[in-house]
């Protein structure tokens, strides 16, 4: 039991001439909190990764920030008060819910790491087999077909009939490139991410990059099944990954996808994947002069910041140095944007967790995107994470405003400005 507070009185006090009577002078003694039982924050931090969330002191800056706060009941202070009056959370849709966006980790004074935390509870429970139906989907599609979308492998590269300009596979052109594309899923496999891809193709055609890409051998990068706990997948797929890079002879790797540019930043270098690698955005904006705009693009275009291109690895200024370059455009921020960007809710596996997760919010992180980019007059949604497209999507018309705001990747965007596309 706690040793409650006593309130101490003592009489009246004179202090410099001036008197206290005992109301004022009520002092408490030290209190010992022992009322908790800790069971359930010490399992949760008796877990390599997982320690630092003991360390939270309450301050609540985290929940200023985090967005499924708002459109719910969350954050790391709410997380660790739950768990600390014995909530397991090892078996709470709270370990669900964080799309890892690195929001809190921002702003905690005391590092407590949901980027660490989060995957290291996860693999505990994903080890068990009990992690939410859709995601278990997805960790079994990447499995078998090396893409969480469930398409078959073979048609990896079916999208490049369509680009309209010569797309070199390596396995076929037997010669070394200056640039090895890595396209990943969605890019590859999803219509809206093919449109993308066949016009980030006719640009890199247009400024003459030698690049090539690795077509059906190229595997999901992992990153955000490594994030929702499918650990053990993730290095399967960053051992395949790297194998079959290192067939080839490249200058550097140029990425899609800032959840690969991650991986291939943060992770493969520990599977001998040691490659300059950059997001597509970056390698476009070295290009900017050579880039031959024709067409004026007169919309009012915002653009949502990838947490894991952003926040995660500091990339804020490529994305806006080509959209301000493109001729027509009025580029406008909205007021959570750069590094206290909201998230699109599809970080940490949370992209293939929307059924689960809406037992719990009021409504898709991706409609209050949504909703946001409105409320600031932008006629296009500018994004540059292959995730965002179809989340975006789905979300302007779910919140019934359908024909108001259009999603575009920026090479859609500049694609259009340079007469690449119809
Ligand atoms: S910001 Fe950090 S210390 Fe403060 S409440 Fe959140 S997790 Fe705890
Ligand atoms: S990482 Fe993002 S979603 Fe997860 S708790 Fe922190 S702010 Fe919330």
């Amino acid at each position: 039991m706690a040793d409650k507070a006593k309130a101490v009185e003592v009489d009246t006090v004179v202090i410099d001439g001036v008197a206290l009577p005992p109301q004022w002078n009520r002092m408490f003694e030290p209190r010992a909190i022992t009322e908790y039982d800790l069971t359930a924050l010490d399992e949760v931090t008796a877990i390599p990764g997982a320690e630092s969330l003991g360390w939270c002191y309450q301050c609540g800056k985290c929940t200023a920030v985090c967005p499924i706060d708002t459109v719910g009941d969350y954050s790391p202070r709410k997380i660790f008060r739950r768990t600390q009056l014995g909530q397991s959370l090892l078996e709470s849709p709270d370990l669900w819910l964080c799309t890892t966006c690195s929001n809190c980790l921002r702003v905690c004074p005391k590092e407590v790491n949901m980027i660490e935390i989060m995957p290291a509870l996860r693999e505990q429970v994903v080890s068990e087999g009990q992690a939410p139906e859709e995601l278990l989907t997805a960790f079994e599609n990447t499995a078998r077909y090396g893409n969480p979308l469930g398409e078959p492998a073979r048609k990896r590269a079916d999208w490049v009939k369509g680009a309209g300009v010569p797309v070199p596979i390596m396995s076929q052109l037997k010669a070394p490139v200056d640039v090895l594309w890595f396209v990943e899923c969605y890019p590859a496999y999803h219509p809206r991410g093919q449109e993308a891809s066949v016009a980030l193709a006719r640009i890199l055609h247009a400024l003459s990059v030698n690049f090539g890409i690795l077509g059906v051998e190229e595997k999901c990068s992992g990153d955000s099944q490594r994030m929702a706990g499918e650990s053990g997948l993730f290095e399967m797929l960053a051992e395949q990954n790297v194998r079959t890079l290192s067939k080839y002879e490249f200058r550097e790797v140029m990425v899609t996808d800032p959840h690969a540019y991650n991986a291939f930043l943060h992770e493969y270098g520990a599977y001998g994947g040691n490659w300059s690698t950059r997001h597509y955005t970056q390698l476009l904006a070295e290009h900017l002069g050579e880039l031959h705009f024709v067409r004026e693009v007169p919309w009012r275009v915002t653009f949502h910041d990838p947490c894991y291109l952003g926040r995660h690895n500091g990339e804020y200024e490529a994305p806006r140095a080509l959209l301000r370059a493109i001729p027509g455009l009025e580029l406008v921020e909205m007021g959570r944007c750069r590094e206290n960007a909201y998230c699109c809710g599809g970080g940490g596996g949370g992209m293939w967790m929307d059924s689960f997760t809406a037992q719990f919010t009021t409504m898709r992180l991706s409609e209050k995107r949504v909703l946001e980019a409105i409320e600031y007059g932008a006629e296009v949604l500018a994004v540059t994470c292959p995730y965002e497209v179809s989340r975006f999507e789905d979300a302007v018309k779910s919140t019934g405003n359908a024909g108001r705001l259009r999603v575009m990747d920026i090479a859609e965007l500049l694609a259009q400005s340079m007469d690449l596309v119809p």
